[in-house]
């Protein structure tokens, strides 16, 4: 049998990568989380296209994009993104890629740049790709579209103990407006905003655990 291509889109901090995560691994398929593309090129626009003020310079980054080079590499059942052969899967998660990341994926130059790779890895099928646009956008075909969505508050606690546990220094009032700022900015970007595709499944997962979220996926996916 062939395997899925599932899309999974959502709000900021509703587990969509970890949960999607689970679930290629049920089901043998391949994960992209691609947040962290997105998170990658804005690392290397912060370290190598800043203004004189310390703001990213667009225009720098545009012509910049050619050098740069995104990969997934398997650390011991671990996805662990590489930017130009160099291990970024923490830094990817600062605060300082945080606040700039939604500035950096509204741009045309910089999703035209992610798009292609992103649906050439869906080819084959089985896959499960997590992020904004992929039910809309990158994947419209997809077997299968899941939305996450959790109150602000529920998504405020995750994310602040994720920060926590990645021993980057966190602030729940600062983490808490960080995901509503990403969240407005991703949902009202001319570009593939971030919107639930027409034919997707919501899942709000307020209440739910991450083992309660994935059985609910699992149950529309087992019960086709
Ligand atoms: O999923 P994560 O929170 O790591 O994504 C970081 C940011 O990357 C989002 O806030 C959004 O600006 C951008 N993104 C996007 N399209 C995707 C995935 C992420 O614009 N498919």
């Amino acid at each position: 049998m062939k395997k899925p291509v599932i899309a999974i889109d959502g709000y900021s901090s509703t587990g969509k990568s970890s949960i999607s995560k689970v679930i290629a691994d049920k089901l043998g398929l391949i994960h992209l989380d691609t947040g962290a593309l997105y998170r990658g090129v804005t690392w290397f626009a912060l370290q190598h296209c800043k203004d004189e003020n310390g703001l990213i310079d667009l225009n720098l980054l545009f012509s910049s994009l050619d050098k740069i080079q995104l990969e997934f590499k398997n650390n011991d059942g671990e996805l662990v993104l590489y930017l130009n052969q160099n291990d970024i899967s923490k830094e990817i998660r600062s605060n300082e890629v945080s606040d700039n990341v939604s500035l950096v994926a509204k741009q045309k130059e910089v999703r035209d740049f992610l798009l292609q790779s992103q649906r050439s890895l869906a080819d084959k099928g089985g896959i499960i790709m997590d992020g904004r646009d992929i039910g809309t956008v990158v994947l419209p075909n997809a077997d299968f579209k899941f939305f996450l969505t959790a109150s602000i508050d529920e998504r405020t606690k995750r994310r602040y103990h994720e920060l926590l546990s990645l021993d980057i220094e966190a602030n729940e009032q600062q983490v808490k407006e960080n995901l509503i700022e990403r969240d407005k900015i991703d949902s009202e970007r001319e570009i593939a905003p971030l919107r639930k595709a027409e034919d997707a499944i919501v899942i709000d997962n307020t209440k739910l655990s991450k083992k309660e979220t994935i059985e609910a996926i699992l149950a529309y996916i087992q019960k086709i």
